[in-house]
């Protein structure tokens, strides 16, 4: 590597929701650019009108703002339009391309003048970071077309344009444009540019090997926001998706991947997205939040959607169930931790469901249940305290007997946290009169 300052770049289009490819693209860019001390920009590629829409530009910035990614510069392709004019006039000018009147393609009773550039054919070579020396003949491409018309220049040539004047050292981009960088180099040639590094990562796959798409596989970053993914987990998560640090080690911060990341270490393969190991990195990444961040993510996820005023007693048995935060939501919305509101009303039946004894039985064991309670200090009326006391007995006579209808009358439903945790929760007064309750029902 030469000693000039890095200057890397993403240069997504606007034709839709951020793919989460693009993201790694940009991560890795970042990266590389902080690794050298170097820049780093997002340049907008707005100049397909067709298919081109405002929304996704506003997209672009709020999905890296919110990755946490930020560029050093920002700015539109269209904005330097005038730019790829003059250039292309001067390449006319010195011979190096030319006007070519030619039956339009799609309406041969027209005529179009189109530019070509001049190819001097023969084989161009150059050295991936990813793969290494790539060479491919050029022979074939023939005078390719370099603008529709002087003052249309098509996508290739102001791609070219922008990273020479930009000063842009290393192209790192996806595998798909490998075959586009012979082209580019060409008109980069022609124009006098310096040329830069290239370097192309691996395929995003999905687990059945087609390439990982937003439309069939929800791949974007808009989807999994809403999901309750966290940018922290997602960053980290697309980091390995062609990387690893060659240690057991999984869980990196942005910072931490600036340390360790190495582009000498990307695979060539396409690498396997995995639904699963993601919750599992958000998961983690959601684990090393405050409380009190925790509680705010929560906050801003759930917009209008209230919170329950029981939220802080909970937080840590949600925390340590839910891998998004849409599942943290979803939970308190299914009515899960609904037994810490004031009244809860009991299906007779439900109290003898998984109990395996009968009314009279189960009534006596929650009676037996409130004496030992009721023995247990207030402070210490906590999951292990009052295992400590109920759980002897319950092995002795039985659990399902004693703790079925304990849990039950605890919760009022089918499935709730383990009866200790309740307790806890409930603090003893409510404890015991939320049995007192049952059994009445019983
Ligand atoms: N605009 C291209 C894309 O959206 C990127 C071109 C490049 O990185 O050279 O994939």
């Amino acid at each position: 590597m030469n000693s000039k300052k890095v200057i890397t770049r993403i240069a997504p289009s606007p034709t839709g929701q951020m793919h989460i490819g693009t993201v790694r693209t940009a991560l890795f860019n970042y990266i590389f650019a902080k690794q050298h001390g170097g820049t780093y920009f997002v340049r907008i590629e707005d100049t397909d009108r067709e298919r081109n829409k405002e929304e996704w530009v506003d997209a672009i910035w709020r999905d890296f703002e919110w990755c946490g990614i930020l560029p050093d510069k920002k700015y539109r392709q269209s904005e330097h339009i005038e730019r790829h004019k003059e250039l292309l006039a001067s390449l006319v000018a010195s011979g190096k391309a030319y006007l070519s009147k030619e039956p339009k393609k799609d309406d041969p009773s027209q005529t179009v003048e189109v530019v070509r550039l001049k190819n001097p054919g023969g084989v161009v070579t150059f050295s991936d970071l990813v793969r290494g020396d790539i060479s491919v003949d050029t022979t074939d491409l023939g005078d390719f077309v370099i603008a529709r018309s002087i003052d249309d220049p098509l996508y290739h040539f102001a791609v070219v344009v922008d990273d020479g004047d930009a000063g842009v050292t290393h192209v790192l981009r996806a595998e798909e444009h490998i075959s586009n960088t012979p082209r580019q180099i060409l008109i980069l040639e022609a124009l006098g540019f310096e040329r830069p590094v290239y370097g192309h990562f691996p395929l995003i796959l999905a687990p059945d090997r087609s390439k990982l798409s937003k439309r069939k596989h929800g791949a974007s970053i808009e989807n999994y926001r809403a999901q309750g993914f966290i940018p922290e987990a997602l960053i980290n998560y697309l980091a390995f998706l062609g990387w690893n640090p060659g240690t057991e080690e999984e869980l990196f911060t942005l910072d931490e991947l600036i340390e360790r990341f190495s582009i000498d270490k990307l695979q060539k393969a396409g690498a396997i997205f995995d639904e699963v190991k993601m919750r599992w990195f958000n998961h983690e990444h959601l684990k090393k939040l405050s409380d009190q961040e925790f509680t705010e993510r929560l906050v801003t996820f759930a917009g209008e959607t209230p919170l329950p005023p029981y939220l802080g007693h909970i937080l840590s048995l949600l925390r340590e169930r839910s891998q998004t935060l849409g599942e943290a939501l979803q939970a308190l919305a299914d009515g899960e931790f609904a037994f810490m509101e004031d009244n809860i009303t009991y299906e007779p039946a439900l109290l003898l469901k998984g109990a395996k004894v009968d009314a009279a039985a189960a009534k006596a064991h929650l009676q037996k249940v409130t004496e030992m309670l009721e023995s247990i200090e207030s402070t210490n009326f906590t999951a292990e305290g009052t295992k400590e006391v109920i759980f002897p007995y319950a092995t002795e006579q039985g659990r399902s007997g004693v703790l079925w209808p304990m849990r039950v009358a605890l919760s009022g439903k089918e499935k709730s946290p383990d009866p200790f945790t309740l307790c806890a929760l409930l603090g003893k007064e409510k404890t015991l009169e939320r049995i007192a309750q049952a059994s009445r029902v019983l």
